[in-house]
């Protein structure tokens, strides 16, 4: 009886649908939940998990016994009908997860899908349609490495966060065109960790939270999108929603240590923490910075943009060297295994092979003028030359 059921459940997981994880998309589940009915990966069957058994029962497809019952209640549902029912009102910013993606953001995905069910019906999400969110969150002081709570808001085209509970004026008013949000956990050491960047006089500037819940943590993100989208609607009528979607946040491409040379052939190597931010590679002292030191826009290749091994004639090599052409100097930089210098150069050559879009104009032209007014400034600007 169990062969003959164990068999059933191996021929359902081989069905279209059946045959990628219900929540992140994963290949070739191994496990299920036999009273929800879907087949899930690994992963995603250990939330569920920890969802309990009142909402989620969770068994091997291979190693558990299966019965005819649970066999039946698979055959019936199976992921493509489940989707039908837990997904119908997913709104059209939310992030779904893939496998790979920040814990937080698959777990809160499965927590709202099966325990709060909030895409069955729009009355629970009211941080989308409310349009508007304020609360406290823990951030980040800028030069140490202490958090804080502060209250933010969210509204319209901005968000805002104040030092004090009952101040009247913003510390800072981030407008939402301005603004990218990422989920940051493994840097900041926080499994509810969001990395905020934006242009502020001058310069990219980074800002850093958490809340202890996750679902706040992602009720936030969701937010900030939601009311992206609502924006970029708005001045954009007659593209569609789903268009816009992939410019409401955007993850950073890679980061990490590197060793950064000055142009002068004197100049020793300094460990760099850098990011690659879509067409913006921003190097720091620390991982956790408000500001980097320098920021290099990363235009297309036919301008004079370039990547190579090594380095150039003159310069001290040093480790897995690589070398940045850009039309007004080059970068120096080493990776400290051959791994990571692939795996910088790929991402890199990837970034000048692609055409510019009118928005990295913008971004080009943001950097451009903020190098002319920020001349001055504490950060080192002379890594900007390369854009005007
Ligand atoms: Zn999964």
């Amino acid at each position: 009886m169990s062969d003959r059921n164990s068999r059933r459940i191996s021929e359902l997981v081989k069905q279209s649908g059946n045959n990628e994880c219900a929540d992140c998309g994963y290949q070739n589940p191994e496990w299920a939940s036999c009273n929800i009915g879907v087949f899930l990966c690994t992963t995603c069957a250990t939330w569920h998990r920890r969802l309990g058994t009142h909402v989620s029962k969770v068994k091997s497809l291979k190693l558990d016994k299966w019965d005819d019952e649970q066999v039946e209640s698979m055959e019936a549902v199976g992921n493509i009908q489940a989707k039908q029912k837990y997904e119908v009102h997913v709104p059209a910013c939310y992030r779904i997860p893939k496998a790979g993606d920040p814990p937080v953001l698959l777990e809160q995905w499965i927590r709202a899908k099966y325990e709060r069910q909030e895409f069955m019906s729009v009355d629970k999400q009211t941080y989308i349609t409310n349009n508007s969110m304020e609360g406290t969150l823990m951030k980040k002081a800028r030069d140490e490495n202490k958090y804080f709570p502060r209250k933010f808001v969210i509204s319209d085209k901005s968000l805002k966060y104040y030092s004090k509970e009952n101040s009247k004026e913003p510390k800072a008013t981030i407008p939402l065109s301005e603004l990218n949000v990422c989920l940051a956990p493994a840097k900041m050491n926080q499994d509810n960790g969001l990395q905020l960047s934006y242009m502020c006089d001058g310069s990219t500037r980074h800002i850093y939270v958490y809340h202890e819940s996750g679902e706040t943590i992602i009720q936030w993100y969701m937010a900030i999108r939601s009311i992206k989208l609502n924006w970029l609607m708005v001045a954009y009528p007659s593209v569609a929603a789903e268009e816009l979607v992939p410019y409401l946040t955007n993850d950073f491409v890679i980061e990490g240590w590197l060793s950064k040379t000055g142009p002068s052939e004197r100049d020793a190597y300094r460990k760099r923490w850098f990011i690659l931010d879509d067409r913006k590679l921003m190097y720091h002292e620390g991982p956790m910075d408000a500001y980097p030191r320098g920021e290099i826009f990363l235009g297309y290749k036919d301008d004079n943009y370039s990547i190579q091994e090594g380095v150039p004639r003159g310069c001290k090599d040093h480790d897995f060297s690589f070398s940045l052409t850009t039309p007004e100097r080059t970068f120096v930089m080493s990776a400290p295994t051959l791994d990571e210098r692939s795996r910088w150069m790929q991402a890199i050559n990837t970034v000048l092979e692609r055409t510019l879009r009118p928005q990295d104009n913008q971004s080009k032209m943001a950097l451009a003028s903020s190098r002319k007014s920020a001349r001055n400034s504490r950060h080192s600007w002379f890594s900007l030359g390369s854009l005007v």
